[in-house]
């Protein structure tokens, strides 16, 4: 039965919630431990599938075909556990469960309240395959007092009520403001939002307390007095170089062995933290830089493409090169010459997106990495542009373009090289979609099956014929045009098990130019980064000796 560390969050969002979670179940693992991590958000969407990655950040997509929220992207980035659609729920999604099951008569007339319907609808949420593991971390989005998340908090507490003594603990993460003028370090927003957690019924055993620097001694006992918790279980969350550097930090700072005792696990298993040092390593002993343009639409928001951004990191690591990644907004290219922004790059790389804005920029990205033998890597829209851009410039259809952007203007405009998928094969079974589908639900979501041509350069990148990776889009490259790109030299080195879905495209005559259909960035860790990442950082370093 495992054992379940609830993490919430205080005074202000976007303090590492995630991170530190993340962290912790990495360091519980390196003692041993097995463990699965989870997310509770209490905004009201049912998943974040449709929320603009503007303002939500990227959509994590899971082997099973949830689309998720980014932080189960940090979860698995530092525990190599896949996360799966029951790791993450929201508001919205325990509310529609709740109002399915009053619809189809469940609660046999009862009247539905908050508690104890929507709280238990949590509680169960939460205890999900909870034999399988040693430890379930469970997250908290939001921060404490935030009215949408009451009925998670309240769930919660319920929870270590239901259980065993001794099964539960919860976590607080705060914020220590630094008072520059006075040269203090502030300990009053914790102690109010400690304050608040208690009058809910919350007791934190452990406090983690983001802070510019280290926390003196006097504060320390001060927290621990104020908030009633152990001096040595508040811990000190300072600002660190690189995420990766998190779990060590953590461990230094006696993150995993205070949640030990808190458990009353003793004696504790010595931790095996190598894997983090080699990770700490590769990060700071990095010799070089390689320079490497993103071309893309959500470039105001770096989490929109979080996880692109930590697997060329970790292309990086098994390069020991540092990657500086720079990012274009594709539309420049629209009214201007790509050349002198793209020129001095090592690398393009084109990731996914949806709609059409933005995307001659990125055709026009696709022919000057073909033309300059540039390495290029396009993810989804990505290789959906570069088989247009082949198309259009190398193949003689100049119509080319992508029935999504047809459907998008109400014209038609374009030869559809890139069509709309309206039925396919998952396992044994054919899913079947219309265009009018309700938004969210029509995609080709998941993990799902390549076979890679044998001598192909991604077979040799691979060092296998059949990989699975995940997918999340519902636009395919139509294989009608198969012949003619592939006599001009784009081979269609990938495909789906059936041979009707083109999975990756790679030019013959190319330095490096692979597009893939599928996101592989979602399954790249800084422990075993993604091949595809280090091969395609590999080729920048290569092209970065030669200029
Ligand atoms: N918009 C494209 C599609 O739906 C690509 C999606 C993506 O890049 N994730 O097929």
């Amino acid at each position: 039965m495992a054992r379940f560390i609830f993490i919430t969050g205080g005074v202000v969002s976007s303090l590492g919630k995630g991170l530190a979670s993340a962290a912790l179940g990495a360091l519980l693992q390196a003692r041993g431990f097995s463990v699965r991590l989870r997310k509770l958000d209490p905004y009201l969407n049912v998943d974040p599938g449709t929320m603009s990655p503007f303002e939500h950040g990227e959509v994590f997509v899971t082997d099973d075909g949830a689309e998720t929220d980014l932080d189960l992207g940090h979860y698995e980035r530092f525990t190599g556990v896949a996360a799966r659609a029951t790791d993450s729920v929201s508001s919205g999604r325990i509310y529609s469960n709740v109002l399915e099951k009053e619809r189809r008569g469940d609660y046999l007339g009862k009247t539905i309240q908050v508690i104890p319907h929507v709280t238990n609808e949590i509680k169960d949420f939460i205890r999900i395959g909870e034999d399988e593991v040693d430890f379930m971390l469970c997250e908290i989005g939001g921060t404490v007092g935030d009215i949408e998340g009451l009925p998670f908090f309240e769930a919660i507490r319920q929870f270590g009520q239901d259980k065993p003594r001794g099964q539960c603990i919860f976590m607080h993460l705060t914020l220590l403001p630094y008072i520059r003028a006075s040269g203090e370090l502030k300990t009053k927003p914790t102690q109010h939002s400690v304050k608040e957690l208690r009058s809910i019924g919350i007791a934190p055993d452990v406090l983690v307390c983001r802070s510019e620097g280290p926390i003196p001694e006097k504060e320390r006992e001060k927290l621990a007095l104020f908030c009633n918790v152990r001096p040595d279980s508040v811990i000190a969350a300072q600002d660190l170089k690189s995420i990766y550097e998190a779990p060590l930090a953590y461990h230094r700072e006696g993150l995993d062995q205070a949640v030990l005792d808190a458990f009353q696990i003793s004696p504790a298993p010595k931790p095996d933290l190598a894997r983090w040092e080699d990770v700490a390593d590769r990060i700071f002993n990095a010799e070089g830089e390689v320079r490497i343009a993103i071309v893309g639409k959500y470039t105001q928001l770096e989490d929109a493409y979080k996880s692109i951004a930590e697997a060329l990191t970790h292309g990086g690591m098994a390069n020991r090169v540092r990657v500086k990644a720079d990012w274009i907004d594709a539309e420049i290219f629209e009214r201007e010459d790509p050349s002198p922004w793209l020129e001095g790059f090592h690398a393009i790389l084109v990731p996914g997106g949806f709609g059409e804005r933005g995307t001659e920029g990125k055709i026009k990205a696709a022919q000057f990495a073909r033309e300059r033998d540039i390495p290029y890597l396009g993810i989804c829209l990505g290789m959906q542009m570069a088989v247009i851009e082949a198309a259009r410039n190398v193949a003689q259809l100049p119509d080319a373009g992508s029935e999504e952007f047809d459907h998008e203007s109400g014209k038609k405009r374009f030869t559809p090289v890139v069509y709309h998928l309206k039925e396919w094969v998952q396992g044994n079974a054919t899913v079947r979609r219309k265009v009018e589908d309700d938004k969210g639900g029509t995609m080709r979501l998941g993990s799902y099956t390549a076979h890679l041509a044998e001598g192909s350069r991604v077979a040799q990148i691979y060092g296998t014929t059949v990989i699975e990776e995940r997918h999340r889009h519902r636009y395919e490259v139509d294989t009608r045009y198969r012949d003619k790109l592939e006599e001009k030299g784009l081979v269609f080195s990938g495909m789906s098990p059936d041979g009707r879905l083109p999975e990756i495209v790679e030019w013959k005559d190319h330095r490096w130019f692979i597009g893939v259909q599928f996101h592989p960035e979602l399954k790249s860790k800084p422990f075993a980064p993604h091949p595809l990442f280090a091969d395609f950082v590999r080729a920048a370093v290569e092209t970065s000796r030669l200029v």
